[in-house]
């Protein structure tokens, strides 16, 4: 095959270090990249990557030139397991292609920026990928397998033993992620808890994790994530629980993320934690700040092989074309990737603001970020201070406006105010998602954790980041929407 200027291929550790740090200078107010373990004074992997220390790079893409307000952190990691070798690439690419686009002013990823902070770790086990082998080695020769390294239904000193696990509870410690994907390969699966020994059953003669709190979501995302990587002709990822899809294990870190800040069930969290590792361990560090851990975690195994063949990876141009299936391994994880960024908080987006007459202006808007929608309701503040309440139904029935859907666009015509400087204050409030809050048998038996369910229970303070809050100014002919926290704004509201 002819590989040709542009096309994807395999990056090794130096040259994606060097095509982040060189997206991080090119793109200033979108990708920052860091030395995780200056960040979060961390010792560095055994032996070295060359001529000098592995460095594992902690990226962040998002708009920066947008306050942090209401934007969700997710978080990416490329590798635990050092020879499977596609996730690295694959985030590599995505930050390229989220970069590139948004700058270009491409406004199909407009929100991902906007309305997120993507976290990631291209190279979680930066030495693993350069040496091309599984573990993660000591200087003392001891191999360390990172994803039975978290404390969680595991042995004792069995955990934070590696560099690499550290790494991740410090970036779950220092932020608020609401979900993660964590990439391997070997096989093809997206997956998602319970996968450990304490949470299992026989289901037709075969072991499969239990329901899990947030169950019902996991499995819901999970299904669009399968959509969204199809390739024709290609079998789709397998979607379900680790232990069925995978296999069960002690210490993973998809069980640990998601469980052990709430599960005290026997097995489950384990804060005796003490590694034999020769890495100095300060036990405070790693056992506080630490009971909002609970994102909603996939694993996902990205391909059979875990360096499959680059003809296999698909053409960059493919994305660009929005209604295509992705054509490769690249290209179906990037859609995988956008997809769950986007589905971790519903948002309404106004679409246009158009003025009808003088006294009155029509927005178009859309809600994104869900798979359905069960209400919809338009607030306009009326001379009194108070809202009233006009309710919008989709004109397709339940559906968000999302990839995988029909797009439904609600429309409202707003009187314009001549007092109070012609500012009109308006809301934008709904359900979407009800069915991620049901439950059958979970096992804790608790009502769903993560902040991802969270934001779309109406009985949760997180719903409240839901409904945005906006202002239409007049001034002469123009028209401007500006959200309640827009700075130049704020003091007057
Ligand atoms: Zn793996």
């Amino acid at each position: 095959m002819v590989v040709c200027e542009g096309d994807y291929k395999y990056l090794n550790y130096t040259q994606i270090n060097q095509k982040i740090s060189e997206l991080a200078k090119e793109y200033p107010d979108l990708i920052k990249a860091e030395s995780i373990h200056q960040k979060y004074n961390l010792p560095h992997q055994g032996g070295d990557c060359g001529h000098s220390k592995c460095v594992i790079t902690y990226v962040s893409i998002s708009d920066y030139k947008i306050p942090p307000g209401n934007k969700v952190q997710v978080y990416l990691s490329g590798n635990l397991h050092g020879d499977e070798q596609l996730g690295p690439n694959v985030l590599v690419y995505l930050a390229e292609y989220l970069a590139k686009t948004y700058n270009d002013g491409d406004i199909s990823h407009f929100n991902n920026l906007r309305e997120r902070e993507i976290i990631m770790t291209p190279m979680t086990n930066a030495q693993g990928y350069y040496w091309n082998h599984r573990h993660e080695e000591t200087d003392k020769g001891q191999r360390i397998d990172v994803n039975r390294d978290f404390p969680y239904n595991r042995d004792d000193d069995n955990c934070y033993q590696s560099v690499a696990a550290r790494a991740v509870f410090k970036i779950f410690q220092n932020n608020d992620i609401y979900g993660a994907l964590t990439y391997h390969g070997g096989t093809e699966v997206i997956s998602y808890p319970w996968g450990s020994f304490n949470h299992i059953e026989r289901k037709n003669g075969r072991q499969v994790g239990t329901e899990s709190p947030d169950d019902s979501m996991f499995a819901k995302i999970a299904e669009v994530l399968q959509t969204q990587s199809s390739v024709p002709n290609w079998n789709n990822l397998r979607i379900g629980t680790m232990t069925e899809t995978v296999y069960a294990c002690h210490g993973a870190m998809e069980d640990w993320a998601y469980g052990a800040s709430f599960d005290t069930s026997p097995n489950g969290k384990h804060e005796n934690c003490s590694p034999t590792s020769y890495l100095p361990f300060n036990k405070t560090e790693y056992f506080t700040n630490h009971t909002h851990i609970k994102p909603a975690i996939y694993l996902v195994e990205a391909s059979n092989n875990k360096h499959p063949i680059t003809s296999r990876f698909g053409t960059p141009s493919n994305l660009k074309c929005k209604d295509c299936h992705p054509d490769g391994h690249i290209n179906r994880h990037i859609k995988l990737c956008l997809s769950f960024i986007d589905m971790m908080m519903p948002y309404p987006i106004i679409e246009t603001v158009s003025q009808l007459s003088l006294s009155h202006a029509r927005v178009e808007f859309k809600i994104n970020g869900c798979l359905s929608l069960q209400k919809v309701e338009f607030l306009v503040q009326n001379s009194t201070g108070h809202y009233t309440t006009f309710t919008k139904l989709p004109t397709i029935p339940g559906y968000c406006n999302h990839a995988s859907h029909p797009q439904t666009t609600f429309t409202h015509d707003v009187p314009l105010r001549s007092d109070r400087n012609n500012k009109t204050s308006f809301k934008i409030k709904f359900l979407a998602d009800q069915d991620f809050l049901v439950q059958t048998s979970p096992e804790p038996r608790l009502p769903p954790q993560t902040s991802v369910v969270q934001s779309r229970d109406p009985n949760s303070v997180l719903y409240k980041l839901t409904i945005r809050s906006y202002i239409l100014v007049r001034e002469g002919e123009k028209l401007a929407v500006l959200d309640e926290l827009s700075p130049e704004i704020r003091d007057d509201y």
